[in-house]
């Protein structure tokens, strides 16, 4: 009996080493803030800045426009004067993510920002392209 193309694909895949799909996989740490009076801790910015390799500071800096707030890294942390939810902080980290983290050509999360004389780019490792951010 022939094989149906969907059977060989299925074969094709299964034969691949299961690294190959685990290499892809990008999944950012949630923020986890807690409101302690009139602020606001993000307690594990650190580690979502070191995995999504950009500097902690620059990140609140942008993150804490959008909140509209005042901010201050404390070491690993960030304390945003004001009261924000972890969801709404999530919100800002991921439009923080999709425009200055992921490849908009690629969708790629492997990139690097440069600055040049009066616009910043982002640089894609993956893919190479070079994509103007605000
Ligand atoms: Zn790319």
């Amino acid at each position: 009996m022939a094989k149906t193309y969907e059977e060989m694909l299925k074969r094709a895949y299964d034969k691949m080493p299961a690294i190959v799909f685990e290499q892809k996989r990008f999944e950012v740490p949630k923020a986890k803030v807690t409101v302690e009076g009139k602020k606001s801790i993000w307690a594990n910015a650190q580690e979502i800045a070191g995995y999504i390799s950009r500097d902690l500071h620059s990140i609140s800096k942008t993150i804490s426009k959008d909140l509209g707030a005042s901010f201050k890294v404390e070491g690993t942390r960030v304390v945003f004067v004001g009261k924000f939810s972890q969801s709404l902080v999530q919100t800002k980290l991921d439009d923080y993510i999709k425009a200055y983290v992921i490849c908009p050509v690629c969708g790629k999360p492997d990139s690097r920002l440069e600055k040049t004389d009066r616009v910043q780019v982002l640089r894609c490792l993956a893919c190479g392209a070079s994509s103007a951010v605000k």
